[in-house]
Formats: C-alpha cells, sequence, structure tokens
C-alpha cells in the first residue's frame, strides 16, 4: 500500500523526535502537513491553515491537548475538523476523557508509523479504523 494520499494534516505535538517522524511518514504519503508543538499554537495554526484533520497529543505543556481539542470544537469555524487524539496505552481514561472534549477517535502510542498514513486516511474518509 503506497498509494499517495491527500489531505491537509495539523500534527499537535511537542516531542520534536515524535512529530518530526510523523511529519516525515505523512508527507511521504502525499499529505500536507502542518505542525504546531503546544494547544496555543495549534489554535492559531488551525484558524489560519483549515486543515482537513488534527492529529492532537493529549499530553502537552501548557494548555492540553484535552482543552484545545474541546476550544477547537466549540469554535464554529473549526468545529467540522475532525479530531484524533493521540494517547500513550498506559493513561487509563485518556480515551473517555478525549472523546468528552470532543475528539472524534484516537490512535495509540506508541504510534505504529506503518498504519498511521491509512489511519489517517480513513478519518479523512469518516470511517474509524
Ligand atoms: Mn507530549
Amino acid at each position: 500500500m503506497t498509494a499517495e494520499c491527500s489531505g491537509h494534516v495539523l500534527v499537535v505535538e511537542d516531542n520534536a523526535d515524535n512529530r518530526a517522524l510523523v511529519v516525515k511518514v505523512l508527507s511521504r504519503r502525499g499529505y500536507r502537513v502542518a505542525e504546531a508543538v503546544s494547544g496555543e499554537e495549534a489554535l492559531a495554526v488551525a484558524r489560519r491553515e483549515r486543515p482537513d484533520l488534527v492529529l492532537m497529543d493529549l499530553n502537552l505543556e501548557g494548555m492540553s491537548g484535552f482543552e484545545a481539542a474541546r476550544r477547537m470544537k466549540a469554535d464554529p469555524g473549526l468545529r467540522h475538523v475532525p479530531v484524533v487524539a493521540i494517547t500513550a496505552y498506559a493513561m487509563v481514561g485518556d480515551r473517555e476523557r478525549a472523546l468528552e472534549a470532543g475528539c472524534d477517535g484516537y490512535i495509540p502510542k506508541p504510534i505504529d508509523v506503518r498504519r498511521l498514513p491509512d489511519q489517517v486516511a480513513e478519518y479523512l474518509r469518516g470511517t474509524r479504523p
């Protein structure tokens, strides 16, 4: 499966290595990728660039990913944009909290980079993997 993908994805992740890996994997498959390192920046970039999908790390310095998702879903210009939480397996309750915050789904950490482009494609099509 090496089909070219299309879509504009905002990657929100405060860990530089994780962020670079996700950006590389998605870019290589043809996605247009924007990046943000904090919840505040995620909101600013999302409002400016209107991505098709947001991948949201929940554990961010300052504003959490939960709060950033909540604010996106409270913004009439952004609420239609799917937000997929990136959650650590060990963090019991994060998935439920992510859905309560308005996230449309979640992808567990550590991210499986071989599956990620297809998972993103499924969320972009509106079907959950
Ligand atoms: Mn983090």
